[in-house]
């Protein structure tokens, strides 16, 4: 392609990828200033008990309050955070402000962590958690470290082994975006998590066909004979919470129970409707 294009078409090329280079060797640099400039922040979303609209968990999703960009997602700046060797003092900054946080909540919910790969060979996160939880004196079963099985590709060993030291300290230990990416089921045979929380690629895939249902159906099946709890993530509408809810998950995520803020304000009220989805009657048990 480049080639076809002649001289003019590769300057062009190469001018365009100094350009890209340069604006991410920018955002990196900007990145490593962001904690001490308090510009990262935590977003809450909440986790309801499937059965009762009970709301027990929030995960902590990390943002970006960029000067001139505005709300940066992690999807952007978490590679970039990576590669940059920033994510080990990020990481560490989310262990904290999330256990801090949990310590100030009216309700004993739990706090969900995101771990990356990368943050997870790179650091100590037991230590970090043990450290966290101390300062802020919390109970380790309230925090949950979440994540994904390509921790297991590098190094599986010490996945395993970094994963059974966050065990007995008491910390809960959650497979997220599980059935996407490099998904293989040995990586539950290698250790037994607390849950597994299936990809929200699978509720989005629902209405479009009927085996996405089957699917979801036998990894919560899965889960459930393995005696792990499992949440679903990414329910948005009425309609799939209907269909989500005869399969019988544990907990369940997404915008329709709520969407991550920064602040929690759990009210009555909010509980009240949570609850509500799960009360209703089924009409079609009367037909
Ligand atoms: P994740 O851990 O799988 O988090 C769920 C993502 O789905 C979040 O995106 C959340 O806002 C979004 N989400 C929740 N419910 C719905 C829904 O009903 N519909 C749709 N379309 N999306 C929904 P977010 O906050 O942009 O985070 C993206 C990913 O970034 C996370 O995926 C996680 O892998 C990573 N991440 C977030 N915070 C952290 C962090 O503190 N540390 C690390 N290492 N990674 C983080
Ligand atoms: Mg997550
Ligand atoms: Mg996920
Ligand atoms: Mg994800």
């Amino acid at each position: 392609r480049v080639k076809d294009e002649g001289r003019g078409g590769l300057r062009f090329f190469e001018a365009s990828m100094n350009a890209q280079l340069h604006a991410r060797r920018q955002l990196e640099q900007e990145l490593s200033g962001a904690i001490d400039r308090d510009e990262l922040q935590l977003f809450y979303q909440p986790i309801v008990n499937a059965k009762t609209g009970e709301i027990e968990t929030f995960e902590a999703l990390i943002r970006w309050r960029h000067p001139v960009r505005g709300l940066v997602s992690p999807v952007e700046f978490i590679p970039l955070a990576e590669q940059a060797d920033l994510i080990a003092a990020i990481g560490q900054w989310v262990i904290d402000t999330a256990c801090a946080a949990a310590a100030t909540w009216p309700k004993p919910w739990r706090v969900s962590v995101n771990v990356s790969p990368s943050q997870f060979r790179q650091s100590d996160v037991p230590a970090l958690a043990a450290a966290a939880l101390a300062r802020n004196a919390l109970d380790a079963n309230r925090l949950v470290i979440e994540i994904t099985e390509s921790v297991f590709i590098q190094d599986a060993a010490n996945a395993v082994d970094v994963l059974s030291r966050l065990r007995r300290q008491g910390v809960h230990l959650a497979l997220d975006d599980f059935g996407s990416g490099y998904s293989s089921l040995s990586y539950l045979q290698r250790f037994k998590f607390d849950k597994i929380k299936i990809d929200q690629s699978f509720v989005r895939r629902l209405g479009q066909s009927s085996d996405t249902l089957t699917i979801i159906h036998a990894i919560a099946n899965l889960g459930h004979n393995l005696g792990l709890h499992v949440t679903v993530e990414g329910v948005e509408t009425a309609e799939q919470l209907a269909i989500l809810k005869e399969i019988g998950f544990d907990q369940m995520q997404g915008y329709l129970f709520g969407k991550p803020a920064p602040t929690l304000t759990v009210t009555d009220f909010e509980q009240a409707r949570l609850r509500a989805m799960f009360q209703e009657p089924d009409l079609r048990a009367w037909a």
